[in-house]
């Protein structure tokens, strides 16, 4: 498999996108609408550029969230996929749990840490009991 070429997916697999080159900036983003656009209490990302990413399948839908901000999904099941700012339009970051192998990339920082939820604390998190599975039928 090619090091440089990341493939990933939607849950329905309705959407698939292939992207080659390096991917940087891979990131954990605390903001506030990447919560609410994912419904999860925080999204990775990495960036590729725009013009190396291939999709097919369906086409993805997009959401205007801001002006200046597009965000990708499935039309079908609603996967966050893609996130595009105006200011930067030769980028894109795409999710990192995603990707076929949602552990090929490894996030390196925390970003919009200014609006992370007090429970998104890294040790908060790491005191937390862990499952291997579903959480138990009381
Ligand atoms: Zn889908
Ligand atoms: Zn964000």
């Amino acid at each position: 498999m090619d090091p440089m070429r990341l493939n990933g997916h939607c849950l329905c697999g309705a959407v698939r996108y292939c992207a080659d080159g390096a991917a940087s900036d891979i990131t954990h983003c605390h903001c506030a609408s990447c919560r609410r656009a994912s419904g999860a209490g925080f999204v990775s990302w990495f960036t590729v550029r725009a013009d190396q990413v291939r999709w097919s399948g369906e086409g993805r839908a997009i959401y205007h969230s801001s002006t200046t901000v597009e965000r990708g999904f499935c039309p079908r099941c609603g996967s966050t996929l893609s996130y595009r700012h105006a200011s930067d339009p030769g980028l894109i970051d795409l999710t990192v749990a995603t990707l076929d192998d949602p552990a090929a990339l490894t996030p390196t920082s925390h970003c919009w840490w200014s609006e992370h939820l007090p429970w998104a604390e890294p040790s908060r998190l790491g005191e937390l009991p862990c499952h291997p599975h579903a959480l138990d039928a009381i």
